[in-house]
């Protein structure tokens, strides 16, 4: 059922139209969060198809993430356009890449075969043995980023070193090893004349390569593909825009749409220069500029345009001021709390009412920057009984160093004899702590994005395991296993009508009604490296706060915490980027605050979902409790089933009926 030019044409405004209606040829759209690049990409697509201009299985519209291409296709499917919902391939570069070559590779190699490389660090440690590197986890971590980063950027190995001391951050690793294991690396994938191995670079270097050099396959490729449309075309890698350019071949009918002040991967080597010079690159191209913002409340709009407005460095250049188009909403909070538990109750609880209200779990997010800040909030959310789901990195129990935490755990807890009080207190933290340490948690914070994500992880491990034993000073080490596991256990599954828990990074180009900035300290956001590496980086960091911000529709929750554990030193301080930005600037009051004592909305949390549990439930929880103390005072052999309130209270709002199971025991 096709739908009329002006239906598709209706709720858009003048320059989002100029967008959709500009003859096939070079579109540039640059514009703030929420002022509807993607809407206008997509009408844009849907609009060639319907008025005849294109065919829809010519069309190409790449995004970088999955999540992004999909929403574009459900958009495209509820235009109701013929054929624009299913013909049209909406993919992320990789999916477009891994397509094609799949398609061309017999022409460009035969018989060889080819396989994904999906775990690279076995073969990039055996490149790294070969130079004389060392392999520890670490190392290799670095080791794979710095290439995935050279790789990105179109660099050969003999051209690495001098890129690496050009850039302004320094290289992890000395510039000449990271050549040398390189050259080793691409030459193990390939050790098998018959079978070669690509990893997720290797799939757009190659499709490039196969493009540019085998005779007729760009010929072949162009004659299927003659519409292109980039989303999010600030972030794009050198290695993506070759690939692009590889499409196009002399042609230039390409879309892209972009906004220079949500560069945030320039890390993994993306750039917004294409953005920037696009209009010199194709001087006869449409260039439309959107200023209306459609997303946020007037509220929300003014707080993001005084974020971006304190921006500095070369991106800070190409701001444009967003002007609010919605109605008038509540005005964004900013609550400071004395710890981070506390913090992530305080946001649930805020979470909770706002349910109450009528707010869709799935409309409501929670932000930070670092996978391991999650679990905080995991674990608030599973206590107040509200489904979740983990965005951008798995949730906390799911993780790798997590999994490898809790084997290792259990691994020292069969070598010690039971009875052994090493297992209590202070011991048993440290005990805790020598078995997380080989496994990442060093003394000192390490420099890798990777090997830092793993280090915030355990050291969450860690602080749990702190905040148990101030809540059950005689835990053992058996006990404390059965509880870590009791509660990922008690974790909700994954579901998609949840709230939202998602890194800053995997938040992009998507929106909520309420969202929940959380952790926007110094050294969080920007994070400490950041600090530590210059103005460049702080930048990014502005960046992806301003990427946070502008992800609410109406309800924005800024907050922070003093210390990292309750009870815990108070060491940190709010964002430097909430200068001139908070109203109570400076002075360190919290205008909007919650009431910060946090303990006592702990205690307070607990007794409601006691309160809320079922008489029957009540009953056995009373009984296991008692049950717990003279277990614990009899030190009990394995298997240990010793739970806290916490615990005891999750699990049977989390199911209910779990207690009940748990009593027969
Ligand atoms: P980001 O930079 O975050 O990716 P964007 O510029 O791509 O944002 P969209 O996601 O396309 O913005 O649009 C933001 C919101 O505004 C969406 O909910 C969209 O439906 C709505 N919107 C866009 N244009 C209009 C319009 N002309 N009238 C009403 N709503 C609009
Ligand atoms: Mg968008």
């Amino acid at each position: 059922i096709g739908v009329a030019h002006s239906d598709l044409l209706a709720d858009l405004d003048p320059q989002q139209r100029a967008a959709v209606l500009a003859p096939r040829g070079p579109v540039c759209v640059l514009a703030g969060a929420g002022t509807g690049k993607t809407r206008t990409i997509t009408r844009r697509i849907a609009h060639l198809i319907d008025s005849g201009q294109v065919n829809p299985s010519q069309v190409l519209a790449v995004t970088f993430t999955a999540r992004a291409a999909g929403e574009m296709r459900g958009r495209l499917r509820s235009l109701g356009v013929a054929g624009a919902g299913n013909a049209v391939q909406a993919q992320t570069f990789h999916a477009a890449a891994m397509r094609q070559l799949r398609y061309f590779w017999p022409q460009a190699f035969g018989d060889r075969r080819w396989q994904l490389l999906d775990r690279k660090m076995p073969v990039i440690a055996g490149a790294a043995r070969r130079a004389g590197v060392g392999t520890g986890n670490d190392m290799l971590r670095d080791l794979a980023s710095e290439i995935e980063w050279a790789k990105a950027s179109l660099l050969s190995p003999d051209a690495y070193p001098q890129a690496a001391i050009d850039r302004d951050r320094d290289a992890p690793v000395d510039p000449l090893k990271v050549r040398d294991v390189w050259k080793n690396y691409e030459s193990l994938k390939q050790a098998d004349a018959d079978e070669w191995y690509l990893d997720f670079d290797d799939m757009l270097i190659y499709t490039t390569t196969i493009l540019r050099d085998v005779p007729g396959v760009a010929e072949e490729f162009r004659s299927r593909y003659r519409c292109f449309v980039v989303d999010e075309y600030q972030d794009v890698t050198p290695v993506q825009q070759g690939l692009l350019d590889m499409w196009l071949g002399e042609r230039d009918d390409l879309t892209v749409v972009g906004d220079a002040n949500q560069t945030i991967y320039t890390f993994t080597g993306a750039t917004p220069t294409y953005l920037l010079d696009f209009s010199r690159r194709f001087p006869h191209a449409d260039v439309v500029r959107l200023e209306r913002d459609y997303r946020s409340t007037p509220e929300v709009v003014d707080l993001a345009n005084r974020v971006i407005g304190a921006a500095r460095g070369r991106i800070a250049g190409t701001r444009l001021k967003l002007i609010g188009q919605r109605p008038s909403g509540p005005e964004p909070t900013f609550s400071e709390y004395e710890d981070e538990p506390s913090e992530a109750i305080g946001a649930v609880a805020e979470i909770k009412s706002l349910i109450r209200r009528g707010v869709e779990p799935a409309e409501i997010a929670v932000l930070y920057r670092v996978n391991a800040q999650s679990e905080n909030f995991e674990q608030a959310l599973t206590e107040a009984g509200i489904p979740y789901q983990v965005r951008g990195g798995d949730a906390f129990f799911q993780r790798t160093e997590i999994r490898q935490a809790l084997r290792q755990l259990d691994a020292t807890a069969r070598q010690l004899d039971p009875t052994d009080p090493a297992n209590e207190g202070e011991q048993l933290l440290e005990l805790v702590e020598a078995v997380l340490e080989p496994l990442g948690l060093t003394a000192q914070e390490p420099s890798g994005a990777e090997a830092r994500a793993r280090w915030e992880s355990l050291r969450a491990l860690a602080v749990l395991t702190g905040d148990m034993l101030t809540e059950n000073p005689e835990l053992v080490l058996g006990q404390l296993i059965s509880e870590l596991k009791a509660r990922a256990e008690a974790r909700h599954p994954p579901t998609v009508q949840g709230v939202t828990l998602s890194s800053l990074h995997a938040a992009k180009g998507l929106e909520w009604d309420a969202v929940f900035l959380a952790g926007v300290t110094d050294g969080s956001l920007p994070i400490s490296q950041a600090i530590n590496a210059g103005p460049d980086e702080i930048e990014e960091e502005r960046r992806l706060f301003y990427v946070g911000v502008t992800r609410a529709r109406e309800h924005l929750a800024i907050s922070w915490a003093l210390a990292r554990t309750e009870g815990g030193k108070a060491s940190r301080r709010r964002s430097r980027f909430l200068h001139g930005v908070a109203p109570d600037d400076g002075r360190g009051a919290q205008p909007a605050a919650r009431p910060a004592s946090d303990r006592a909305a702990r205690k307070q949390a607990r007794e409601q979902a006691l309160a809320e549990l079922s008489p029957a439930d009540v009953e056995l929880f009373e009984a296991l409790k008692a049950w717990r103390l003279d277990q614990a005072r009899e030190q009990a052999k394995p298997p240990f089933v010793v739970f806290s309130d916490r615990t005891l209270i999750a699990m049977a709002t989390a199911r209910p009926g779990t207690i009940a199971e748990l009593g027969k025991i």
